[in-house]
């Protein structure tokens, strides 16, 4: 008998016999995506032709039809499934599990037919993300390292309002994150009642959309950059706030006031890099304390931990093992 879970060279999460997270796997029939990061997205057109299902919450469907754009994932074979519906394949049950992460992101658990309960977390977040009881676990690494800790997470969101409330009284200010992230501060604004347009480019508008879709609350005025009244503020420099992707960060005029909004920041809840700029320490990842609680917690009796996308999961095993005493390695080698 194989092992029930492992990491495979091109990433792809395989449990049990028949099912391959985020990414393709010729041996496994079922394919399953946890969100739309494009980490967790690889091989995903070969599925889409291939596999005999490419299974994910409706809310990742959705997400994935804007951010891949043109590329929709509405083939035949496209299978959502919403949290904790039980979906049968073989001998083995296969279920959904929330996660904290970004909208529409899932733990993937394989209930083989001997009982074993087998996990994936994909990226998720303590304390909001529900700890699943398990044999064999799966976990992300991404902040896998001891030194990857933020004991001041519970100040972030005030932090980050005060800065922005404070700012945008001068003018306008220039939010950057990563897909889900940036939607996740416009709620944490919204709800402040930072009261003033929130502007950005089409498909975040879109992403935005879906959402709101979903149930978040991002505020009445969501802008087009296209539109007539967002260009008009723009050249006035009028409050408002604008929302990018981080990738686009060198496309936006450097005098601007601008927040990058991300977890690689470790030093306090915000930092500034200089006059008219910070970092904000918001993420949408466990940090190593969380990571090792969801370990702790689920009670597994082996651990793999994801070494393909990024991170410290040698470190993280290690520890593992070390401070827990759970087998565990890093997988792929
Ligand atoms: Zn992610």
């Amino acid at each position: 008998m194989g092992p029930k879970a492992t990491v495979t060279k091109r990433g792809a999460v395989l449990l049990g016999k028949y099912v391959a997270c985020d990414g393709f796997s010729e041996a496994r029939p079922l394919r399953v995506v946890t969100h739309a990061h494009s980490d967790h997205l690889s091989g995903l057109r070969t599925s889409l032709k291939r596999s005999e299902s490419v299974i994910m919450t409706p809310a990742t469907r959705d997400l994935i039809n804007v951010i891949e754009n043109p590329f929709s994932p509405v083939g035949e074979n496209v299978r959502t499934l919403e949290y904790e519906e039980p979906f049968e394949y073989e001998a083995d049950d296969i279920t959904l599990h929330y996660s904290d992460h970004i909208l529409g992101a899932a733990q993937v658990l394989v209930e083989d037919e001997e009982g074993t309960r087998i996990l994936f977390t994909g990226d998720f977040r303590i304390p909001y993300t529900p700890i699943i009881q398990t044999d064999v676990l799966v976990i992300e690494a991404t902040y896998g390292n001891p030194y990857r800790v933020r004991p001041f997470q519970s100040e972030v969101k005030n932090v980050l309002v005060s800065l922005v409330e404070e700012a945008v009284k001068q003018g306008p200010v220039y939010l950057f994150g990563y897909h889900g992230k940036i939607q996740e501060v416009m709620q944490i604004l919204h709800e402040a009642k930072v009261d003033v347009p929130f502007i950005m480019p089409r498909k975040i508008f879109r992403i935005s959309e879906i959402c709101e879709k979903y149930g978040m609350s991002l505020g009445r005025r969501l802008l087009l950059s296209s539109s007539e009244e967002a260009q008009s503020m723009m050249r006035h420099d009028d409050s408002f706030l604008g929302f990018y992707h981080m990738a686009s960060r060198r496309h936006v005029n450097d005098d601007v006031f601008r927040i990058y909004v991300s977890g690689w920041e470790f030093s306090g809840p915000c930092r500034m890099i200089n006059n008219n700029a910070f970092r904000v320490a918001l993420s949408s990842h466990s940090d190593f304390y969380g990571l090792l609680q969801y370990v702790e917690m689920s009670r597994p009796s082996m651990v793999i931990t994801d070494n393909h996308r990024g991170g410290d999961a040698v470190v993280l095993a290690k520890e593992i093992r070390k401070r827990l005493k759970i087998p565990a390695e890093p997988l792929p080698r």
